[in-house]
């Protein structure tokens, strides 16, 4: 893949440390998670739980996923024939592409998008197409799908589409109507969804989200996948799940043995038994929206201008006001070095070029580092 630099997470991380800046760019907690959930781990490796477990992964933590989606969702995977875990998200995305995509094949992706899928699709030997999200004037929706510029995308050749909502990075979160607009597009063409629903549990102002799940003739052509690494503040676990139904799950199973086999035993455990109690995930989307609120009002007294955000820990903000000569990318180069705040570019969820001139912070942070992040960003 020559022309596959490192991922701008990696490279924003590193620029922080280099620079002490307060790090708002790569999108992690940096909260511990519940205790009670290092507890379950310990127990299960103190229980002997050290070996490889199915490769489908642990059956107790598949039954919970099945019931966690019946309950929220409405619709039954079976556990042992249509959940899969997996090695986060992240081996999710590139699995179900494997296995799904052939040579040749084309593949929707709504941008701005998380930076694995098209090297996913390429490795896939498929061809992405890009389809870019709009920008309405309307304060309070910020980014949409435009679906007709999708619809107009679709060839013999499309085989599948990526979608990610609640989105990282706008915080876009879809609603019912989108959901209706995406049935009709791949049930109406023949395609495969591939749902990147990570952010499942993080909709503010009471929002439900609109899973692929929640539609049962969706759900038939839709590979679901989340991550228990944002939903319990444990992103360097790297334990996600996927869910579809059993044909497509048979499919990825056969690509799932050879680039991962399985998923670590304790860890697995330690969900499933975690996972007994709801509360945690219910109370998520609060807990994240006091943040949220908390961030933005503190940005309210910069110079910096905010996007709605309706899901996710991410904040989009433009940055015209304080360096209107800078890209985004020398932007965020600039506030790290100079100013002691990372921060993600926009036009890294781009394929081509973007001048946006819009940047991301991640708020899934201590008041007290969110506090630091605003003085700094208060003098600009
Ligand atoms: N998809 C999206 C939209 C993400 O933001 C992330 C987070 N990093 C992932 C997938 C990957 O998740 P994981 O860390 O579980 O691999
Ligand atoms: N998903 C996280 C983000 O968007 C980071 C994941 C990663 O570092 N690969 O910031």
């Amino acid at each position: 893949m020559p022309q596959i630099g490192t991922t701008i997470f990696s490279v924003m991380s590193a620029l922080a440390t280099r620079h002490g800046a307060v790090n708002l760019g790569q999108g992690f907690p940096d909260f511990d998670c519940d205790p009670a959930l290092i507890d379950a781990v310990t127990r299960a490796m103190r229980a002997g739980h050290n070996q490889y477990p199915p490769m489908t992964g642990w059956a107790p933590l598949r039954q919970a996923i099945a019931t966690k989606i019946e309950n929220l969702y409405g619709y039954r995977y079976d556990a042992d024939s249509e959940i899969t875990v997996t090695a986060g998200a992240t081996q999710a995305i590139l699995t179900a592409t494997l296995a799904l995509v052939h040579p040749g094949d084309e593949v929707i992706v709504i941008e701005p998008a998380y930076d694995s899928y098209a090297p996913a699709i390429q490795l896939a030997g498929g061809k992405a197409v890009f389809v870019r999200m709009e920008r309405t004037n309307n304060t309070d929706t910020g980014f949409i799908i435009p679906w007709d510029s999708v619809r107009a995308a679709v060839t013999p050749r499309t085989r599948m589409l990526v979608i990610n909502s609640p989105n990282n990075p706008t915080g876009m979160a879809m609603v019912e109507n989108d959901l209706k607009e995406l049935e009709d597009l791949i049930v109406g063409n023949n395609l495969y969804l591939l749902s990147d629903e990570v952010y499942e549990h993080m909709l503010f102002d009471r929002r439900r989200h609109e899973s692929a799940s929640r539609y049962p003739v969706l759900a038939e052509r839709s590979i679901v996948i989340s991550s228990f690494g944002k939903t319990f503040h444990v992103t360097g676990w790297k334990v996600g799940h996927v869910a579809a139904p059993a044909a497509l799950t048979a499919e990825f199973r056969k690509v799932h043995q050879f680039n991962v086999f399985t998923v670590n035993t304790p860890m697995q455990a330690a969900l499933a038994d975690y996972l007994t109690d709801p509360s945690p995930y219910l109370t998520l989307a609060d807990f994240y929206q006091r943040k949220r609120d908390f961030f933005r009002k503190g940005m309210a007294d910069t110079r910096f201008d905010l996007l709605p955000c309706d899901g996710t820990y991410f904040q989009l903000a433009g940055f015209n006001a304080v360096r209107e000569d800078l890209s985004d990318t020398a932007f965020c180069e600039w506030l790290t070095r100079e100013k002691g705040v990372a921060a993600i570019p926009l036009s890294a969820f781009y394929d081509g070029p973007c001048d946006a001139k819009l940047i991301r912070f991640c708020f899934a942070k201590k008041e007290t580092t969110l506090t630091n992040a605003l003085d700094r960003l208060t003098t600009l």
